[in-house]
Formats: structure tokens, sequence, C-alpha cells
């Protein structure tokens, strides 16, 4: 196949290097990020999508999404594919596949589960917005960066998957690092914590795959000075668009709501910006109850 890759950065490059070894034509655009080795790199956005049968765009936000929409899709072949798999707000994702149904082209919103981890390993959950068709065009591509697509439903829906995963994860990682920093006050030894937790009724992704205190259970970025991984400003920003997609649909959130406040406090105030999200538990070490 003939894929444009648009967003080359921690997620989009190991993505399109995946699809290179599966033996596809990849032309890929970055602004900034060097193409990784065996794509084929292009001046623009439009000059990675011409030609191509599917697109697929990894970029920050939504913002972002729609100024390289509106770039590329006149660009792109008649029948051809726009599949983003960026972290955008429902709204956004909406306009941009509407845009690309006027000009005769598929969209799918199909933002990922997994990390920089699963994007190098392949092992990404996709979860997609769009019709059936623009599915199926899609799915061996699914296969290829990926272990798991569902399809969510209409365009949009994607991205209504994502945000409330993630709102679920970014209440998970404070309630176990806030525990992990409990835990150290009473005396309870980390590796008993963890042993106890990860194998209990607190289990959770947290806990288990992506554990917060350095030294304890499976690899993860507290063993690398909380380098990300998963930024904690990504998570912010997760955490509103979650609130955003909550008031506009009249939703009660309220730890939702609470952990965007505190992601925010520790991305704007405190020493979180760059730092792993995970990084939350040396957050709470320093702290006591005022
Ligand atoms: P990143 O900042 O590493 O990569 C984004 C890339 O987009 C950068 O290389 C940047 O130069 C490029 N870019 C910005 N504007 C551009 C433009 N106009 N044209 C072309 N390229 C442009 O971010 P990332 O970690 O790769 O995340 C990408 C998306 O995936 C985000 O929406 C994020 O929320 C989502 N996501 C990230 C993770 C993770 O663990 N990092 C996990 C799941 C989802």
């Amino acid at each position: 196949m003939k894929i444009g890759f648009i967003g080359l950065g921690n997620m989009g490059a190991p993505m399109a290097a995946n699809l290179v070894a599966a033996g596809h034509r990849v032309t890929g655009y970055d602004t900034a990020a060097p193409a990784p080795e065996g794509v084929i790199p292009a001046a623009s956005a439009a000059e990675a999508a011409k030609g191509a049968e599917v697109v697929i765009t990894m970029l920050p936000n939504g913002a972002i999404l729609k100024a390289v929409a509106a770039e590329i899709i006149p660009a792109m072949e008649q029948g051809a594919v726009l599949l983003d798999c960026s972290t955008v707000d429902v709204a956004s994702a909406r306009e941009v596949a509407a845009l690309a149904a006027a000009a005769g082209l598929g969209a799918l919103d199909a933002p990922v589960s997994g990390g920089v981890g699963g994007a190098a390993a392949g092992t990404l959950t996709f979860m997609v917005g769009g019709d059936a068709a623009d599915f199926a065009t899609a799915r061996p591509l699914f296969d290829m960066m990926g272990q798991k697509a569902v399809h969510c439903g209409p365009s949009g829906n994607g991205q209504a998957a994502k945000i409330c995963n993630n709102m679920i994860l970014g209440v998970t990682m404070i309630a176990t690092c806030e525990a992990f920093a409990l835990a150290d006050k009473l005396g309870l030894d980390r590796q008993a914590m963890f042993d106890v937790v990860s194998t209990s009724s607190g289990q959770s992704w947290s806990m288990n795959t992506y554990c917060p205190a350095p030294g304890i259970g499976p690899k993860s970025p507290a063993d690398n000075e909380y380098k990300p991984g998963f930024a904690a400003d990504l998570m912010l920003k997760d955490l509103r668009l979650s609130q955003e997609a909550a008031e506009g649909a009249d939703a009660d959130t309220p730890m939702g709501a609470l952990a965007a406040t505190l992601y925010a406090r520790f991305v704007e105030d405190e020493d979180g910006r760059g730092r792993d999200f995970s990084a939350m538990l040396p957050r709470f070490e320093k702290r006591g109850r005022k």
C-alpha cells in the first residue's frame, strides 16, 4: 500500500517504521522530527499525502490536525482514507471527517492506547470511529501497528472511547501514587504493597503494568527517572478533553474533574512539565495533609 504519514514524533515514528517493516511504501512529513529509516521524507504534508491510499496523521492536538487536514484533503486522491490516530477532541474529529467526506474521501478517527512501548512493539489498541467500509480498508494497517482495533461506531466515537479510557487512567494513576505515598508513611514496604495490590482488588494498569514506584514491578518510566513515556502534559490535555466533553454532554465526572485539577497544578505550577505522568508519586512523597 502507498501510505502518507504526517507527524513522526514519539508515537508516529515507530508506527511508521512498523509499516515500512511490513513492506509498505511510506512517505512521511514532520515539521521538526526526522523521518525514521525506510520512510521517504516529503517536503510538505501535501506532498506526503499525494497519491497515497491511506494518509495517517499522528499530531499533538485538534487545532494542528484541522490545519494539516485543510492542507492535505485537496491533495488526496478520491476514495483514499484519512486515518487520524492523534488524540483530539470529538468535535475536531467530526469536523475533519465531514470535510473529508465532502471531498470524496474516507475518514476514521483512530486514537491509540499502549504508549511508545506499544507503538514500537506493534501492540497498540486502536479505538475507531467512522464508516465500516473505511474501517475494513484500514484493518490490515491496524493489524501491523497494533494487536487490537475496536470499531466504536460513527465518526468521533473513537475519540469518545479514548477520552473515557484516559480519564480512568488519570484517576487510577493518582490513586496508585497517593496510596504508595500513604504506604510509605505507614511503614509498608513498597514491594509488599505491589505484591498485594497487583493481585488484589486495587489492581489497575497503573499499578500492574506501569508501576509508578522505581524498582518495583515491570520496567516503567519510574525506572528511567520519570522520562516520558506518556508525558504529564499529554495526560493533562486528555483530562481537559474529557472535561470539555462532559460539559458538552452534561455528564457528571467529579473524579475526572479532580484529576484534571491535580494534573494542571502538577504541570503548570509544580515540576511536572516534561516528566512522565507517573511522576505524581514523587509529588505525593513530598507532601503532607496541607
Ligand atoms: P510528539 O510531540 O512526540 O509528536 C507529535 C509530532 O507532530 C512532533 O514530531 C511534531 O513535530 C509534529 N508536528 C506538529 N505540528 C505538525 C505539523 N503541522 N505538520 C507535521 N508535523 C507536525 O507526540 P506523541 O507522543 O507522538 O503523540 C502524538 C499523539 O498521540 C498525541 O495526540 C498524543 O496525545 C497521542 N498519544 C500519545 C501517547 C504517548 O504515550 N506518547 C499515547 C497515546 C496517544
